[in-house]
């Protein structure tokens, strides 16, 4: 996979749920692949709320992706003709993504990965830090707070649980600015939308 000269660098996206970091994702492999750049996408084999292999954002975009169980797994599902990876929920990968993706950058991939950087209690979730540390590009995203409206880099639970993953989308997980997040509240009335 060795292709010195050739260029390849990493980009992350993340943010809090709802900031669009699928739909972000999803267009920048669009356009590589409207410019007929090839293109992979790979999501973590357990994230199946919405199709084992899409990538999906909350608005309903979608695009194909490839599950896979592992960083490892990723690497040896990369083609060598492609050129842009992208990978999705980046935070359920195993510590490996960070020296996989910088694998790939120096084969001469354009690595896009997006994903979660604040788990639900607001600490960092990696690899998410880790790799957007090592990276070129980062892009922070950030949602509306369902609360106030205020820009928001927050992911509140909003079911009782101290599972670290939780699974789900609109009825378990609300967007929240920083005023209005409270990760020692696990469960609060929803406000209605
Ligand atoms: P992520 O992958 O970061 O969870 P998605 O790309 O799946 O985000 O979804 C982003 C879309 O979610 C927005 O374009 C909007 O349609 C919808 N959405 C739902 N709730 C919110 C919110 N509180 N703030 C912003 N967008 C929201
Ligand atoms: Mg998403
Ligand atoms: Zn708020």
């Amino acid at each position: 996979m060795e292709r010195r000269g050739e260029r390849g660098w990493v980009e992350v996206v993340c943010g809090p749920m709802f900031s669009g970091k699928s739909e972000e994702l999803i267009r920048r492999v669009t356009r590589s692949r409207l410019a007929r750049v090839p293109v992979q996408i790979f999501k973590p084999g357990l994230d199946t709320r919405f199709s084992l292999r899409q990538v999906t954002s909350h608005s309903s975009l979608s695009v194909e992706a490839q599950p896979v169980d592992s960083s490892a797994a990723l690497l040896r599902a990369v083609n060598k003709e492609t050129v842009v990876v992208g990978v999705d929920e980046g935070q359920f990968f195993d510590e490996e993504l960070v020296s996989v993706c910088e694998a790939l950058a120096v084969a001469g991939k354009q690595v896009i990965v997006a994903g979660l950087d604040l788990d639900y209690l607001g600490r960092p979730f990696d690899p998410i830090p880790r790799l957007a540390a090592r990276s070129e590009y980062v892009t922070k995203m950030l949602a509306v707070c369902h609360r106030c409206g205020a820009p928001a880099a927050f992911t509140q639970r909003i079911v009782d649980s101290d599972e670290l993953v939780v699974l789900g989308a609109t009825d378990s997980y609300e967007a929240r600015c920083r005023l209005c997040y409270d990760p020692s509240e696990p469960e609060q009335t929803r406000l209605e939308m």
